[in-house]
């Protein structure tokens, strides 16, 4: 496949995630080579920390990229015809700025180190140089840039901010980062929760919408769609009000979003929501398909490659049908066809996720690593969730039983090198819901594949990044939230 089959003047795009994780360069090269052969066509760059920013030099991750080197990063993409496409947070999502002490007076809420208070003109004047710093480093090619701006939960409620009408503040702080771009001919473009936030009647997200300019792209992120799922997006099927109302939309399903283990992404709802965005992409006509891959989630972005390229296929080229195009896929890169086995094993996963790995992630997102073990991560989530029922411990180890089963007849089946980093990765999923299981029922986990997953994880990541990643799954496990504090603060000095 080619470039040549994007007969429609649209964008295929890739989400290249550097937060939480410090990704190897070869790892990125990798992942650009990959992408480019696939037909994408463009690269959202979600860099964050992981350069060395003079505008927020507090901020700089210890293994950051020199300028120099993300550059060469830039012009191999380039090269590959992959447009580039920054990523800047201006609303929310902030915590690699706001979680140092220097930063935090521009917390909306004190708390809370994700959420800018946009009513303080400081944090207007910094987000502009540090704009500007972004166009420096990512030079003329860019066409599009992205202002961020999903999960803004605490925007506005600041006693500053409360007194403001909420759009009109919205608008305010995004219009004079927008005019920055839209003086140099570069689109800007936000996420879509905020157009579409609300209880509201059809004709009142519409006046909402319209409160919006047209000159933003609307990225609408939806990870259930076309996936067996409940759709827990609260703007599912709302679509229509971006573009009936003018807006040019980019869709952006996931292949690695909440509820995926830590070592593999789950292959049956990813790909039913890739396939099914990329027909709603194409069937409507849409600005472009963006494939987002949060890195929060940790697992080696080589294990989505087939998941990219079904994305890619089902927009510019479908087969017949999705089972088809997947299976061909799943041969020729994991040397396996068997699409139910895949699923089976990762389609258990989002019900071990109230049991810490991800809240451990999460915490170290936001500085705050969270001590306690699979039962306290159940209580705390059946406080915000009073209906959630928690699988028993026989039932997560009967489940995980046969999955291993299946395993090993693969195993068994196929000495194929392609299949290698899979089997790592079901392997260590495998073990680590045995591990929540043995911890629920009341026995101590005596030892912990660390070595193991640092391994793995090593595979596209830093050393010290896979040694974090490790420690952030198996620690809260352990209970030692004492030590996995220190490992977390060792690797992320003074975050
Ligand atoms: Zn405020």
């Amino acid at each position: 496949m080619s470039n040549m089959f994007l007969f429609f003047a649209s964008l295929l795009v890739l989400h290249m995630d550097m937060n939480s994780i410090r990704m190897r360069r070869d790892a990125i090269v990798d992942h650009l080579r990959e992408a480019s052969s696939m037909g994408y066509n463009a690269v959202l760059w979600e860099v964050e920390d992981k350069i060395k920013w003079e505008t927020c030099p507090e901020c700089v991750h210890p293994e950051a990229f020199s300028k120099r080197e993300f550059r060469e990063i830039l012009a191999e993409a380039e090269s590959l015809g992959l447009e580039p496409i920054p990523l800047m947070q201006t609303f929310a999502h902030a915590e690699y700025i706001l979680s140092h002490e220097k930063y935090r007076p521009w917390r909306e809420v004190d708390a809370n180190p994700t959420c800018y208070c946009v009513s303080k003109l400081e944090v207007r004047e910094f987000q502009k140089r540090f704009l500007f710093e972004y166009l420096d480093l990512f030079g003329p090619s860019v066409k599009n840039f992205h202002l961020g701006a999903d999960e803004a939960h605490a925007f506005g409620t600041c006693p500053a901010c409360v007194k403001r009408d909420k759009f009109e503040l919205f608008m305010e702080h995004l219009d004079g980062l927008a005019s920055v771009l839209r003086e140099r001919g570069i689109r800007p473009g936000i996420w879509c929760d905020m157009m579409l936030t609300g209880k509201l009647s059809d004709a009142q997200i519409d006046a909402q919408v319209n409160k919006f300019p047209k000159y933003l792209t609307a990225w609408y992120w939806d990870y259930y769609y076309g996936s067996e799922e409940k759709n827990l997006s609260y703007w599912a099927g709302r679509i229509d009000h971006l573009t009936e109302n003018g807006f040019s939309v980019i869709f952006a399903p996931a292949t690695a979003s909440w509820g995926d283990s830590p070592f593999l992404p789950m292959y049956g709802k990813h790909s039913d929501n890739v396939a099914a965005a990329a027909e709603l992409t194409r069937r409507k006509n849409l600005h472009g398909l963006c494939v987002t891959s949060w890195s929060v989630h940790l697992s080696p972005k080589r294990l989505q490659y087939p998941l990219w390229e079904l994305a890619a296929q089902r927009y510019l080229a479908p087969g017949d049908s999705v089972e088809k195009d997947f299976s061909a896929i799943l041969v020729r890169r994991l040397g396996t066809d068997d699409i139910q086995m895949m699923k089976d094993i990762t389609s258990w996963f989002p019900s071990l996720i109230p049991f810490d790995s991800r809240f451990g992630t999460c915490a170290a997102k936001w500085a705050r690593p969270i001590a306690g073990t699979a039962k306290d991560g159940i209580e705390r989530y059946r406080r915000e969730e009073p209906d959630y029922v928690p699988p028993l411990p026989c039932e997560i180890e009967a489940n995980f039983a046969s999955v291993r089963k299946a395993l090993s007849k693969m195993e068994t089946k196929s000495s194929d090198l392609r299949m290698a980093p899979f089997i790592s990765g079901a392997r260590l999923a495998i073990r680590h819901a045995e591990t929540i299981a043995d911890e629920l029922g009341g026995k101590v986990p005596v030892r912990f594949p660390e070595e193991e997953s640092r391994r793995f994880f090593g595979i596209e990541q830093s050393a010290s990044s896979a040694a974090l990643s490790s420690s952030l799954v198996w620690m809260p496990l352990a209970g030692e939230g004492g030590k996995f504090a220190e490992t977390a603060s060792v690797n992320q000095k003074g975050r």
